[in-house]
């Protein structure tokens, strides 16, 4: 794999060329194969930031490019050691040409989604800049996805209050399978990463949380991941951004999602966060996510469900078959605690997880090793707003998290 960047006005255009072993299907860290559709993209800064350290412009071109590189990488120009051997370390892959030395940095930014993760991190920082990724079309892939208001989530992320800056970007649209997306979720972080000397950074916290962090969650399914690849400060990625001067923060990888929903619902960004892209107006209602995230809603507001979905919606069909399911602590945690839920297309799940509310007590509490690996500049703020705000985990129900998809704790 070839990687190349050119720059201008705030422009940055990546453009790859591939290797004769190189495929246009390959895995990324999480496993899902993805094809390739095109082999360039752009990041629009929101103003020229002027010379970037070769390390991150390499790091964001790799976020892009790691699916379907095989056996090397060669970057338009020289990448420190460190950086070099974090790559051949995490993948096996040799990285370069290889020469000058490793930055470092010292601030932290958000990587603000406008979800309630993120939101969640941004209450817990409130002196800390927000940078937000915003989806593009791509000049020369078609958009099928014109339905995602990327537009409408940005103007919210204005609206916050809050030193923010939006990153404009077409590199989802390099992904042709199965959807347009990132390439590593890690790309989301592309714009951070181009203005880390600008701003610099020496951190970007993310809104990843236990699910994702610690229980497997999104693509992964139900099992205790403590050297998850893409999170774990040890793993490939975490090794990669600390190598470039940007260390992976995790402020709430130790509270579920119940948390998060309850920091952000609870915050001065409640007005503002937004976890459905579908529609202008407010959340559509009645995709799949809307109905996991209210599920959740409903649970920490002690309400019954508001939804018009029914169990034979196809957004609904997962939860008619048995477990295990993706993100199924909150399933859990969400019907052993919304009233009148086996009146609900929740109802089948409900019953084959006989879920109750202590078997799901740990869900509103921090599990302590998540504080542990937050970086040293960041960590004693987030262990005091952890235990102020939510509490920590007992060591049972710490096993809780240790055990997840191994053995069934008591119910
Ligand atoms: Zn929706």
């Amino acid at each position: 794999m070839r990687v190349a960047w050119t720059a201008g006005d705030g422009l940055r255009h990546l453009a790859f060329r591939l290797d004769a072993e190189d495929g246009i299907t390959g895995p990324c860290t999480d496993g899902q194969p993805l094809k390739m559709a095109t082999n360039s993209c752009r990041v629009e800064l929101p103003y020229e930031p002027g010379e970037t350290h070769p390390d991150l412009l390499a790091l964001t071109a790799w976020t892009v490019v790691a699916p379907w590189t095989r056996r090397r990488v060669v970057f338009d120009r020289p990448v420190s050691p460190e950086f070099a051997a974090a790559i051949e370390e995490g993948w096996g892959i040799e990285a370069g040409p290889v020469g000058g030395s490793p930055r470092s940095g010292r601030g932290l930014a958000i990587s603000y989604s406008g979800g309630a993760d993120s939101a969640a991190v941004a209450a817990m920082l409130p002196d800390v800049p927000l940078v937000h990724f915003q989806r593009v079309p791509h000049p020369r892939v078609p958009n099928r996805w014109a339905h995602y208001r990327s537009d409408a989530l940005a103007r919210l992320v204005g609206r916050t209050g809050r030193e923010s800056v939006t990153v404009r970007s077409d590199l989802e649209f390099v992904l042709a399978e199965p959807r347009p997306g990132y390439p590593e979720h890690h790309a989301v972080a592309a714009g951070a990463l181009l203005l880390a000397d600008e701003l610099d950074l020496g951190g970007i916290a993310f809104g990843y949380e236990l699910g994702s962090r610690w229980l497997g969650g999104g693509r992964y399914l139900h099992r205790y991941t403590p050297d998850n690849p893409m999170w774990a400060p040890h793993g490939a990625w975490g090794r990669a951004f600390a190598a470039a001067g940007v260390r992976i923060v995790l402020p709430v990888g130790g509270v579920s999602e119940a948390v998060t929903m309850r920091l952000a619902l609870g915050s001065p960004l409640r007005e503002h966060v937004r976890w459905c892209l579908r529609g202008t107006g407010g959340p559509c209602g009645t995709c799949g996510k809307c109905l996991y995230k209210e599920l959740i809603q409903a649970a920490i507001e002690r309400r019954p469900l508001r939804t018009p979905i029914t169990a034979d919606r196809g957004v609904a069909r997962k939860w008619q078959r048995p477990p295990p399911y993706g993100g199924q602590e909150m399933i859990e945690y969400g019907c052993a605690r919304v009233p009148g839920i086996e009146d609900t297309a929740f109802a089948k799940a409900a019953a084959f997880l006989g879920a109750t509310e202590e078997s799901t007590a740990w869900l509103d509490r921090c599990y302590p090793p998540a504080v542990e690996e937050v970086p040293a500049p960041w960590r004693e703020r987030v262990r005091a707003f952890m235990a102020a705000e939510v509490g920590f985990m007992s060591e049972d129900e710490a096993r809780r998290v240790e055990t997840w998809g191994t053995v069934r704790g008591p119910s």
